[in-house]
């Protein structure tokens, strides 16, 4: 089957069970697929704009309506739609850095976040996590010490990422930010990997910002994310364009300049607003995705020789396993060397660990059901018997 002549029909999702770390949260659903082939055209959500011309401001579709559920669901006052979780990124560090700033990072910061940071002009100043992975409320209190005194100032913004995408380790943003605060540093809290997936309150975790990725965590098509922020910080990275044309005189409203006037202008912003009721049911079962991993993690720990490298008990589905110990040692000797493990995996219907990978790699057993969570634990448990493990 093929959408046009050299591009064929992608059937992964339908043909297997996928635990690709970072394509599961993103998946569509139905009605975002409908949502796709009605809004596929460029501009189509540009229809029924009317004075004042801002994506926000549309109420047909919905999306005025979309932006204040949003908002109101991550308890937060202000939201707007980015064309991913980095572009949020972007506008939170160009308003908030200048050049030769400090920034805090942490040991297991997204490479996107870093790039916000360049593109701002800062610098990388790296919370060190503890041996066991985390980043914990004193090591941010120590980093910024560090970097006052050698900086002279504190630094001018924090990212900090809930659910890490090295580890899936959860880590306690609301301590970091309590503490980013008591040095007046603004935090913006990460959730690539949780808004979408488990429930987010922005003011609980007391947090000036709230980023989250459609594509990755909210059944979106991409480039798609949500950039939310207090009413105190909204002003500032949601501030309108002052600039006047020279010639023309011409001034251009209550547009953005963070979000280039408007930002998602058809099919991604439908197609995450046609998930939304669906995403915020889900988050309410995020139980049963935990339940799901416990099967999976358990059946490799069955394995000998096998370890699980992010924290237990799992509080995300996104996994680190080390099979050095185990599968790994099979490569060794094996004719497809380290191909034998993903391609046994395929032959199983099972897709998404990178090919050749056997010593460290990743899963993610979002969105699948307790009968596939079940059957792949039983697949990791084969493969290893079928190779004398
Ligand atoms: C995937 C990811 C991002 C990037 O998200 P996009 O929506 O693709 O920009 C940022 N941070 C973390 C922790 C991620 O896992």
């Amino acid at each position: 089957m093929r959408c046009a002549s050299g591009i064929e029909a992608r059937q992964v999702d339908e043909l297997a069970i996928n635990i690709d770390p970072i394509q599961v949260g993103g998946r569509l659903t139905g009605d975002a697929m409908k949502a796709v082939i009605a809004y596929g055209d460029g501009y189509s959500v540009c229809d029924n704009c009317r004075k004042p011309n801002r994506l926000d401001y549309i109420s047909k579709p919905p999306i005025a309506d979309f932006h204040k559920d949003v908002a109101a669901w991550l308890n937060m006052d202000a939201v707007r739609t980015v064309p991913g979780a980095r572009r949020g990124f972007q506008a939170v560090a160009h308003t908030c850095v200048q050049k030769g700033d400090p920034v805090l990072l942490t040991s297991l910061s997204h490479y996107t976040e870093f790039l916000a940071v360049e593109g701002a002009g800062g610098i990388a100043c790296e919370i060190p996590t503890n041996n066991n992975r985390m980043v914990t409320p004193d090591a941010a209190a120590a980093k910024i010490e560090d970097v006052k005194r050698q900086f002279g100032r504190a630094p001018a913004l924090a990212f900090i990422d809930h659910v890490d995408y090295q580890f899936g380790n959860m880590h306690d943003v609301k301590a970091i930010a309590k503490v980013c605060h008591q040095y007046d540093v603004p935090v913006l809290y990460n959730g690539a990997y949780t808004v979408g997936i488990l429930p987010v309150d922005g003011k609980e975790l007391g947090v000036d910002f709230v980023v989250g990725s459609g594509h990755k965590s909210m059944a979106a098509p991409a480039p798609s994310g949500i950039l939310a922020a207090t009413t105190e910080r909204a002003e500032e990275v949601f501030r309108t364009t002052e600039i006047v044309g020279d010639v023309t005189q011409r001034k251009f409203g209550i547009k953005e300049p963070e979000m280039m006037g408007c930002t998602l202008m058809g099919v991604t912003l439908i197609g995450m607003m046609a998930s939304f009721p669906h995403v915020k049911e889900r988050v309410k079962h995020f139980d049963r995705e935990l339940e799901n991993n416990r099967i999976v993690v358990d059946g490799l720990l069955s394995v000998v020789g096998t370890k699980i490298l992010s924290e237990m008990p799992r509080k995300h589905t996104l996994t680190r396993a080390d099979t050095i110990g185990s599968f790994d040692k099979v490569a060794e000797t094996h004719k497809k060397r380290g191909f034998y493990f993903s391609s046994a995996l395929e032959e199983k219907g099972v897709t998404g660990v990178i090919p050749g990978a056997t010593k460290v790699w990743k899963f993610n057993t979002y969105g699948m059901t307790k009968k596939q969570a079940v059957y792949l634990a039983e697949v990791f448990v084969g493969i290893a018997e079928e190779n004398g493990l």
